[in-house]
């Protein structure tokens, strides 16, 4: 009885099971796989709808920022009404999953991914990197070398992209295929721009070797780098070769650099910009504070928005805050230095307040 249900709820993917390589055992391996993506941007999301299309059992997915217009050129799961109402990405890429396959169990994480939320997180069977940095993409290569898992790489610039699966621990890591990573994370932001019909290509080669890892592992090459170029019209493969001295795969991970989390960064082609604020920072603190400073603001449950020396910022849920239209990044650092520090002060009064009533 119990084999019947597991086939009337594996009829939707009857098309798939017909494909010899997949089958019905495949298929059975897609449904109890769990899935992490890295990213809900432009990869994220044809990853995160092939996935619950292909019947995937469960999908765990992070990403920190919320859907703007400039999304919507390339990010297929978001709507102009999702950038108007500053809806996080993970949580449209939820709703609209929910409605394409209501039998994905869709885990979101409205932040940047790190080694405390990794470690929470419960077992998966592959990661896909659909980051847009190689901050991240280093993270990520970090915690497969520290926790031993396999992920995709993916990347997306101009008219060209490349794939490839890692097993960092066995074949070359990321290190060992960007021997300059270190100056490829220094890079703010990426102006080269992307062609729209470049992503589905990249993610379609991602997807495809995920469902392949979940259906024959043994069979996927993890020393193999495809590139494609979506203008001369060309799709390459290369070896990539596991380097004997590279910095991050030739040791045991131990210590873990996460660098990126509190650095000041504009968002591309923008005068906005961003940064976290210290986690324990709840929108309630925050809406308390500009209450005692007599700064009034507007808030959502997403979101608080008020002035600040004369700018506009938005603090979020996920501890992200927005400087809009500074002049340059020295201008937006002496912003978040002024209100940090005021905050700070704010809470040690509080703290000391409390303390000696404690004490009377
Ligand atoms: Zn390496």
């Amino acid at each position: 009885m119990n084999t019947n249900t597991n086939l009337d709820s594996l009829a939707r993917y009857d098309r798939q099971m017909r494909v010899k390589q997949i089958g019905q055992n495949g298929q059975t391996n897609i449904r109890q796989a769990r899935v992490l993506l890295i990213g809900a941007g432009a990869l994220g999301s044809y990853c995160a709808e092939l996935l619950a299309r292909a019947g995937v059992g469960a999908l765990e997915i992070f990403d920190p920022d919320i859907v703007s217009l400039t999304n919507l050129q390339r990010q297929t799961l978001f709507t102009e009404a999702d950038a108007a109402s500053d809806t996080f990405k993970v949580e449209a890429v939820q709703k609209a999953l929910a409605a394409i396959n209501s039998e994905v169990a869709v885990t979101v994480h409205p932040y940047e991914l790190s080694e405390s939320r990794f470690q929470d997180l419960p077992a998966f069977d592959l990661a896909i990197d659909c980051t847009d940095n190689f901050q991240v993409r280093d993270l990520l290569n970090q915690l497969a070398l520290k926790y031993n898992f396999d992920f995709i790489f993916g990347s997306c610039a101009g008219v060209s992209g490349n794939v490839m699966a890692v097993d960092p621990k066995n074949g070359p890591c990321l290190h060992c295929l960007f021997p300059n990573i270190e100056a490829l994370k220094k890079t703010d932001c990426d102006l080269l721009g992307v062609n729209t019909a470049l992503i589905p290509l990249v993610s379609g080669l991602q997807v495809s070797l995920a469902l392949k890892y979940l259906t024959a592992k043994k069979e996927v090459a993890f020393n193999q780098l495809i590139t494609i170029d979506n203008w001369r019209m060309t799709q390459q493969k290369f070896t990539v070769l596991k380097n004997p001295n590279c910095k991050a795969c030739s040791q045991p991970t131990t210590q873990i650099t996460e660098d990126y989390q509190n650095t000041m960064k504009v968002l591309c082609g923008t005068n906005v910009y961003s940064i976290y604020l210290d986690a324990s920072l709840n929108l309630t603190t925050m809406k308390q504070f500009l209450t005692a400073q007599k700064i009034t603001f507007t808030a959502n449950p997403l979101c608080v928005q008020f002035v600040w020396q004369d700018l506009n910022l938005t603090y979020f849920k996920n501890h992200k805050l927005f400087i809009y239209d500074a002049p340059d990044k020295t201008s937006a650092l002496t912003i978040y230095d002024t209100l940090t520090q005021r905050l700070q002060q704010t809470q040690e009064a509080k703290k000391h307040a409390q303390s000696s009533n404690s004490n009377s």
